[in-house]
């Protein structure tokens, strides 16, 4: 199974923190973005955000998946309190290739993706090609604009 995820952190380390995911997926790593510096969406003053897209190849099943991502926000001690407030670590899966899921568990695609040049512009870089529900990801950055996202 092929999928995007999206990493992103902005308390502690960020660059450690994106560091143990792409070191959790060594393996299974098709590609993997260049670090992005991006202002914080959703609202919540706070420091910059990292962020990293990847495109992962794992023999397992969605569910499994979405396990492995939130056992690296543990393991990056994430505490949830503030709706899209600082993190150390978030991962969330953007697209899976042949799946769709509307299971508010597991959203598939991410529902919030299109609406986000941090998850776009990362993703377009390792694969220009790129669709999301149907539609071309250079399309939806088109329209959207890079809201300032800043390859490091
Ligand atoms: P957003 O979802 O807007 O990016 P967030 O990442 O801050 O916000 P979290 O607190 O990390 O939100 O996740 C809340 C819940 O979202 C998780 O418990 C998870 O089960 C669920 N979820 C639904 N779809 C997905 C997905 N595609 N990837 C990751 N988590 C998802
Ligand atoms: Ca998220
Ligand atoms: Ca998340």
């Amino acid at each position: 199974m092929r999928a995007v995820l999206s990493a992103g952190s902005n308390m502690e380390d960020s660059r450690a923190h994106l560091a143990s995911v792409a070191q959790e997926f060594a393996g299974e790593l098709v590609a993997q973005s260049s670090l992005y510096a991006t202002a914080p969406w959703g609202g919540v003053e706070q420091r910059d955000f990292l962020n990293q897209t990847l495109i992962v190849e794992v023999d397992q099943t969605p569910e499994e998946l979405l396990r492995r991502c939130q056992a690296l926000e543990r393991n990056a001690r994430r505490v949830r309190d503030v709706r899209w407030g600082p993190r150390t670590l978030d991962v969330d899966i953007v697209d899976i290739a042949g799946y769709t899921s509307d299971d508010p568990d597991l959203t598939v695609p991410h529902p919030r993706a299109r609406e986000r040049a941090f998850v776009l512009v990362p993703w377009l870089e390792i694969e220009p090609g790129a669709r999301l529900g149907g539609e071309s990801v250079a399309g939806i950055v088109d329209k959207l604009g890079d809201e300032g996202v800043r390859k490091l």
